[in-house]
């Protein structure tokens, strides 16, 4: 019995082969070893419109339209020559004079010694092909041109967040923030921003709308952008995805730099801020003024108070016993309307806070200031900081105490060193702010109390002792804290902790 792979070609019918050739959708012609034609299939007299009787002793050279390049023959003909075959598009010039684009494979037929006796020749009519090819690459290269003059740095990301496609803008991000990967450090920023997961992976779905996030970069002003994040269907184009669709979602990221708007914005927001802020400052002038009056006011009272209870203990009855209650209810009574006149906190509700942008506000308000004293200031702010949950005209009240206090303890006469260096980054579960001054720095003996309320180191007037204890209390009302702890060279080191969620 014979098996399938032993079915010889001798088997089948030589009229068989010449059907197949005189049937093949495809130009076959077979010429001598000068490319002399020697026969055509009729799919060769559709596509030239040539019949047999026209083309056969013709050479092939009669299809060539003259347009193609010498130097496509002479690679076509060494091709041959080495004995291989030679695949390629040529211009074509059918009989009748009109031309076309043909895909050819020329293959060398030898004989048992190794020599070329023919040529076979396929072709087929690729015009219509190759001018969707150019439609397709036209259009590629249109979309490209829009995409990279587009004013907007545009990255398409793969599904381990590598940018796969980007245009010009993007690019010129990278140079200008000399960042390897923009994206990455934008994507984190918008993620701080809606702090949540993105939305739904599903083609033509937002994963954010116009989110508006700024990116920080030590000693440089800080760069913001309106951020969209687009999910988009991409087909792997593998052998795989033929039939079956296999598509990813990769996400098309599109920032446009907001940075001159938010500019104008800020300054308008800063003139607000400083007027908030100094009328603050009147207000909690007014309310240490009182506190300490009311304080001071209690001792010599409750002095009275302890004389009037051992006058009453021994029944001593006599006016001058009455006299002291009079003055102690008296006393009281002031004691009690000072307190009563103390202004109220300002009400502020609670919303997210970045903590980068309440120091860069307090260092926009205070850079005159510093300036006057000759104090200079490196900010390093982590470039994209967690969101807490606070009070931000409290946080900047805090942040502001501390960096007067800093500017205040290098503004000594002859005081030469006057560094401020103020760092934020996340730590576990919180950001910390560390603010370090070449001040004198505060003596180990009252590191503790400088916390307590009308507690100074300051000899000359006007200083209440408060600020540091409001700090400390803006900073325990978000569950944080402020440690004061010596500097490395001399000066004061000031870390300030904000949990990211409130126990
Ligand atoms: P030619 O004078 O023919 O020559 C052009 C260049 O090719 C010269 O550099 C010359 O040195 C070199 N050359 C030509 N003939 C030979 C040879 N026998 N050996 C080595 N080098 C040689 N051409 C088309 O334009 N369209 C076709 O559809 C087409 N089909 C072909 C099918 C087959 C089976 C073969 C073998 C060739 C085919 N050719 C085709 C090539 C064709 O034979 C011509 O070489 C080509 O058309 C150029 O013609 P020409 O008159 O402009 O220049």
């Amino acid at each position: 019995m014979k098996t399938r792979d032993s079915t010889s070609v001798s088997q089948i019918p030589a009229q068989v082969f010449k059907q197949v050739v005189d049937q093949a959708d495809l130009a076959v012609s077979i010429t001598d070893a000068a490319a002399n034609i020697l026969y055509v299939n009729p799919a060769f007299t559709r596509i030239t419109g040539y019949a047999p009787g026209q083309a056969v002793g013709k050479n092939e050279s009669m299809l060539s339209h003259k347009v193609t390049p010498a130097a496509v023959y002479q690679a076509l003909w060494s091709k041959l020559a080495a004995r291989q075959s030679w695949t390629g598009r040529l211009v074509n010039r059918r009989a009748g004079g009109d031309k076309y684009l043909a895909e050819l494979l020329i293959s060398p037929v030898t004989d048992e010694q190794g020599k070329v006796i023919h040529f076979l020749g396929l072709h087929r009519d690729v015009t219509e092909l190759h001018r969707l090819e150019s439609e397709v690459r036209n259009q590629k290269a249109m979309i490209e041109s829009v995409v990279d003059a587009a004013p907007v740095a545009m990255a398409l990301l793969d599904e381990k967040h590598t940018v796969v496609v980007d245009n010009q803008e993007y690019k010129k991000l990278m140079a200008d923030l000399a960042m390897a990967e923009p994206a990455t450090v934008i994507l984190d920023a918008v993620r701080a921003d809606i702090g949540h997961e993105m939305g739904a992976a599903v083609p033509g779905g937002h994963a954010f709308l116009n989110r508006e996030v700024r990116v920080d970069r030590a000693g440089r002003a800080p760069r913001w952008f309106s951020c969209s994040g687009i999910w988009v269907r991409r087909d792997d184009g593998g052998a795989d995805s033929f039939f079956a669709e296999q598509n990813s979602v990769y996400l098309l990221l599109l920032a446009m730099e907001i940075t001159e708007l938010r500019a104008q914005q800020e300054k308008s927001r800063m003139a607000a801020l400083q007027a908030m802020l100094a009328e603050e400052g009147r207000i909690n002038v007014l309310r240490e003024t009182l506190a300490a009056a009311a304080f001071q006011l209690e001792g010599p009272v409750n002095v009275m108070k302890t004389v009037l209870a051992t006058m009453e203990r021994r029944g001593n009855g006599l006016p001058a016993g009455a006299a002291l209650a009079d003055a102690v209810k008296a006393a009281q009574e002031a004691v009690d309307t000072l307190r009563g006149a103390i202004p109220d906190q300002s009400e502020e509700l609670p919303t997210t806070v970045n903590l980068n942008e309440i120091v860069h506000d307090v260092l926009n308000l205070t850079t005159g200031r510093m300036l006057a004293v000759g104090v200079s200031v490196g900010w390093q702010p982590q470039p994209v900081l967690a969101a807490i949950n606070g009070y931000p005209n409290r946080l900047r009240s805090m942040v502001k105490a501390l960096i007067d206090n800093a500017i205040e303890a290098m503004n000594g006469k002859g005081w030469r060193e006057r560094e401020l260096s103020i760092v934020s980054r996340s730590i576990a579960d919180g950001i910390e702010i560390v603010i370090e001054d070449s001040g004198a720095g505060v003596p180990a003996a009252v590191r503790l109390r400088v916390f307590e309320p009308f507690f100074t180191t300051k000899r000359n007037g006007g200083h209440l002792g408060t600020g540091l204890t409001s700090a400390l209390q803006v900073a325990q009302d978000h569950g944080g804290a402020i440690e004061i702890d010596p500097r490395e060279g001399g000066g004061c080191r000031v870390r300030v902790f904000l949990p990211l969620k409130r126990s």
